[in-house]
């Protein structure tokens, strides 16, 4: 569904992204691992349009190029992006931002419906409809945004560092809810700093080092590879490491 190639970014004479190329199949989660400044954000960026892809690249969604388009027809196109830090606005209820996440016209059709599935989905959103979001918790704004996004009915939900900042207990209710969300046939781009949980729920994994692939393959392979041990699992995984 998915299918981006040859995919460069340079900001001023830094290139952050150097033919980047990666795939995702419909109702697959597929997870990016790198350091830190790997080009992560970037890349969720360039396939988003918030930031324009160098000339000659190509980034195909159901078999139309959408390299450059403006982020609201990309959107229209059914990909949607929970930002790092979330985007939520603060002032505004927790229904009211999931009422600017249907504003796509992909949207329209079936609101009731897709309000009352993030409801079920994070059931603790449903008791809290009126409350302003910047009084919620880290963990709560996340499911608040995951939400908005998936209010924009969505095909391809990409998420920015979702557990970032959440405590254990939230970070294991937002990854069972990603899984969820790829069982109801939306394919799911994650960048997790916590790369134990995204592996223990990814479909497959690509590696990016300073913005160039460095490896891929489905999950469970990557999970027994002794590099990615080393680089993003703190050394070979133990019977006592705690299963998300
Ligand atoms: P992290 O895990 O730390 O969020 P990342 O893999 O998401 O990192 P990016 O945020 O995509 O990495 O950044 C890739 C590189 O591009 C980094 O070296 C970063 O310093 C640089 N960079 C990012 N945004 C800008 C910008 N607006 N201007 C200049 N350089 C930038």
């Amino acid at each position: 569904m998915l299918e981006v190639s040859r995919l460069s970014h340079s900001y001023g004479k830094h290139q952050a992204l150097a033919d980047i190329a990666l795939r995702i199949e419909r109702g697959e989660i597929v997870a990016i691992l790198g350091a830190n400044g790997a080009g992560k954000s970037t890349l969720l960026q360039t396939i988003t349009g918030l930031i324009k892809p160098a000339a000659g690249s190509a980034i195909h969604f159901d078999g139309a190029d959408i390299a450059g388009l403006p982020p609201y027809v990309i959107v229209e196109r059914g990909i949607a992006l929970v930002p790092e830090g979330r985007g939520v606005f603060g002032e505004l209820t927790v229904a009211e931002n999931l009422q600017l996440g249907a504003f796509p016209a992909r949207a329209r059709e079936g609101e009731a419906q897709r309000r009352a599935h993030v409801m079920q989905l994070f059931p603790r959103l449903a008791e809290r409809m009126g409350q302003a979001v910047r009084t919620m918790s880290g963990g709560e704004q996340q499911m608040v945004a995951i939400g908005r996004a998936l209010m924009s009915n969505p095909a391809l939900l990409l998420l920015d560092e979702p557990s970032l900042g959440l405590s254990p207990l939230l970070s294991r209710e937002v990854f069972r809810a990603l899984e969820r969300i790829r069982a109801d046939g939306v394919a799911i781009l994650l960048v997790e700093q916590n790369a134990r949980a995204s592996l223990d729920i990814a479909d497959r994994v690509y590696l990016i080092e300073s913005g160039r692939n460095a490896g891929h393959g489905p999950a469970n392979d990557m999970k027994n590879n002794p590099d990615v041990q080393r680089a993003y699992l703190g050394g070979a995984r133990t019977a006592s490491a705690a299963p998300l």
